[in-house]
């Protein structure tokens, strides 16, 4: 287990873009639908800020419509191979419910992976993220973003 964590194992178990080792969401298990979207505000491994800005996440609803349309798309090429589809019997209405009872159930899960993969699209990997300041969105200012105590970047 050592060097750079692999990318889309990092995204899938939703860790930090930045050290790839801190979780992103507090409960481990998505489907404690009551502390399905808690996350700490920084990262417990290498402090990066999560929210980035006032209403960041908003953006991962349209994350989150491509998750479900790309699922979508899977699933029915999946059922396609091999099960296939006819006209002459029902099978396209089993894969219709199943694919709705699969979207519905992995529902959490997709919500923390569309933000896991929204964060990872303005937040590298650094290897050095021991001894270098996380990531901000500093176009305003710097304190603007980081409300809370970050780990100052040293002088
Ligand atoms: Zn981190």
């Amino acid at each position: 287990m050592a060097g750079k964590p692999g990318f889309l194992w990092s995204l899938l178990l939703q860790k930090c873009p930045r050290c790839r080792k801190g979780n992103m969401f507090k409960d481990p298990n998505p489907w404690n639908l009551k502390s399905t979207l808690k996350m700490p505000t920084h990262c417990p491994e290498c402090g990066q800020l999560f929210e980035l800005e006032v209403g960041f996440w908003y953006g991962t609803a349209y994350i989150s419509y491509a998750v479900t349309v790309l699922f979508c798309i899977f699933s029915f090429l999946l059922w396609f191979l091999t099960i296939g589809f006819s006209l002459t019997d029902q099978r396209f209405y089993w894969w219709m419910g199943i694919n709705g009872i699969l979207l519905i159930a992995l529902q959490p899960w997709f919500m923390r992976l569309s933000r896991a993969l929204y964060l990872y699209f303005f937040v590298a990997y650094n290897a050095d993220y021991k001894n270098t300041p996380p990531k901000t969105f500093d176009y305003k200012s710097e304190d603007y973003f980081l409300r809370e105590e970050p780990p100052k970047p040293k002088a």
